[in-house]
């Protein structure tokens, strides 16, 4: 599937609000698929807003993303854009990356299928599919439209490097289970269980928290 001896690294960027099995799942299926050698997760920072809600504050995002991980050997979470001061781009990321690896490695951009059209919109999208190998986690059998559309939008250079992924558990979302805990449902299963715990120890995606989600958050906020 690629060129022996390259080094072959995933990235997996997310807001990550919370970390689900959805995003694990994929992560280690691109990993087996591409053999990559490691899958960084890399948790965004602070932005003000995403669709008009409020993001939990990073470190807290940070912490699941870490407790999620913790038990796959090849999986990292990287603090790079939680860290960044001022906005921070997904290209800047990859530029960094790259910087660190050299010019050889071969750097997988690993995203859920609804992201793809999006990634046409982010920052330097062109610059991103020239860094970058892309992975679109599909549903079995259903190749999304967008994915043909991404093709075309794109020269065709970069077009070779769009990789679809199957994966089963792509039902799963953050936003579900923000939902879920809001009114009570359970959210077992679908998180890992440090996860789930973490979310209700720190009252999480309740409605008594949801503007403790702060956007500004950090350590001295949650008195951990
Ligand atoms: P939200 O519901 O708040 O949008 P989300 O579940 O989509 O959250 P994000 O943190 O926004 O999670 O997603 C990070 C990356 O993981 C994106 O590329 C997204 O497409 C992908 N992704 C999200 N859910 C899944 C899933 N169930 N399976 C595979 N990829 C997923
Ligand atoms: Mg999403």
């Amino acid at each position: 599937m690629r060129a022996k001896g390259r080094r072959a690294i995933g990235i997996m960027g997310g807001t990550f609000d919370p970390i689900h099995f959805g995003h694990l799942v994929t992560a280690e299926a691109s990993r087996a698929a591409f053999g990559l050698e490691q899958v960084i997760f890399i948790p965004s920072g602070n932005p003000p807003h995403k669709h008009d809600r409020v993001v939990t504050a990073a470190e807290y995002r940070y912490l699941m993303t870490v407790l999620a991980t913790s038990t796959n050997p090849y999986f990292r979470v990287s603090r790079t854009e939680i860290d960044r001061v001022g906005p921070s781009y997904t290209v800047d990321t990859i530029e960094e990356l790259r910087d660190a690896l050299g010019p050889d490695a071969l750097i997988y951009f690993i995203t859920g299928a609804d992201a793809v059209m999006e990634l046409m919109t982010w920052n330097r999208p062109q610059e991103i599919l020239t860094q970058c190998e892309l992975i679109a986690a599909t549903r079995p059998g259903y190749p999304p439209a967008d994915f043909q559309r991404l093709r075309q939008a794109i020269p065709q250079v970069s077009a070779a490097r769009v990789h679809t992924i199957e994966v089963p558990a792509l039902a799963i979302s953050s936003s579900d289970i923000r939902r879920r805990v809001a009114s009570g449902e359970p959210i077992k299963y679908l998180v890992p269980e440090t996860v789930e715990q973490y979310i209700l120890k720190s009252s999480l995606y309740t409605r008594s928290t949801t503007a403790g989600g702060h956007g500004h958050g950090g350590l001295t906020e949650m008195w951990l």
